[in-house]
């Protein structure tokens, strides 16, 4: 970590500042950009969260959600505005300024100073200050720690804590991951002290799908679900198609890798799905497998080294044959362990 103290002076004064999640943000990344804006704006400074492109309706009642500037690239000249004449951007949830697409670019023009808060593997170079660390289960974590370690954790009202609290259980599998140790169950409780509702929280999430999105599950489940064992390998390739047929919104495909991983034996989990002009991949592991190594080598992406993500510019059946043609070469190291 670099300059907190510069960086510390630098809040004292009140300033303009923008708050920006990954594309398609997460319950983490939406979730600890609203926090820190709440934080920031009972620090009497003037914030706005700008999210690269829209994102679920179970993400919408995140305290702060009226907060959010969804950027569109019809307003380019006005994101762009919004970028260079604020005094600091923090950049939540991702560290490759690839993730935030146009917005990248115009992030690296502008004059600013810059602040990156994350978790993610292999972190570009692009911030005065960062509060990075990949043992981290998830970004709101560093956002708690960098509330506390500027002696500020009494500023964190039931609003913050449940923004925080979203992003720990989510990125955490609902505590379910590896990554759960001991410091994330005890932000939780600092986070549950603080006023987050871990009932309300979880229902919110996880518990407010439509009756399409159930449907979709289950033909998923049943149709599209396979599973190699010769790799210990399960995907779930999804087409434009599908997902019309089961009125998909934004969102709804989140959470399905993870039906692979729940197979006896499988090691390696990864749902395919084509988007409008790209075919994004999802990748989840168990044990040494590094998903981000493979993301990163195949699919222009990365992210940890149980969960990842990338996407390829190749036809939806071209990825998908693409993905299975690399299965051989890492088969002894699917079948280890
Ligand atoms: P998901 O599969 O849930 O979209 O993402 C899994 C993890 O990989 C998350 O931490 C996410 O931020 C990261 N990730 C997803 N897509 C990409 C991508 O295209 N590039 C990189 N670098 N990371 C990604
Ligand atoms: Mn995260």
């Amino acid at each position: 970590m670099r300059s907190l103290t510069a960086f510390q002076e630098f809040l004292q004064a009140p300033r303009k500042v923008l708050v920006i999640p990954h594309y398609k943000p997460d319950a983490d990344a939406l979730g600890s950009a609203l926090g820190l804006a709440g934080y920031l704006a009972k620090k009497k400074h003037d914030v706005t969260v700008v999210s690269p492109s829209d994102y679920p309706e179970f993400l919408k009642w995140l305290p702060g959600n009226e907060r959010v500037e969804v950027f569109h690239p019809e307003k380019h000249e006005y994101f762009n505005k919004l970028i260079t004449d604020c005094d600091i951007v923090f950049c939540v949830d991702f560290s490759s300024l690839s993730r935030i697409n146009e917005l990248g670019d115009m992030v690296l023009q502008s004059g600013a100073r810059k602040a990156m808060i994350d978790h993610h593997l292999e972190p570009e170079k692009f911030a005065e200050f960062e509060q990075w660390d990949d043992t981290a289960a998830s970004t709101a974590e560093l956002v708690f720690e960098l509330i506390r370690e500027l002696g500020d954790e009494h500023l964190i009202d039931a609003d913050i804590a449940s923004c925080l609290y979203a992003g720990l259980m989510t990125d955490t599998g609902g505590f379910r991951h590896s990554n759960t140790s001991k410091n994330v169950f005890e932000t939780a409780a600092a986070l549950v002290s603080h006023g987050a509702d871990p009932a309300r929280i979880s229902k919110l999430i996880y518990d407010t799908n439509t009756l399409e999105r159930m449907r979709l599950m289950g033909f998923v489940l049943y149709e599209k679900l396979q599973v190699l064992p010769e790799y210990n390998t399960a995907y779930i390739a999804l087409r434009t198609e599908d997902q019309k047929r089961f009125s998909s919104q934004t969102g709804d495909t989140e959470g399905l890798v993870n039906f692979g991983l729940s197979v006896k034996g499988v090691k390696l989990a990864v749902l395919i799905s084509e988007r409008k002009d790209v075919v994004k991949l999802s990748f989840r592991s168990l044990g040494n497998f590094s998903v981000n190594d493979f993301a990163r080598k195949h699919f222009n992406g990365g992210g940890h080294k149980n969960a990842a993500g990338g996407q390829s510019n190749l036809s939806f059946d071209e990825t998908v044959r693409k993905f299975l043609d690399l299965l051989p070469q890492y088969q002894t190291q699917l079948q280890a362990e």
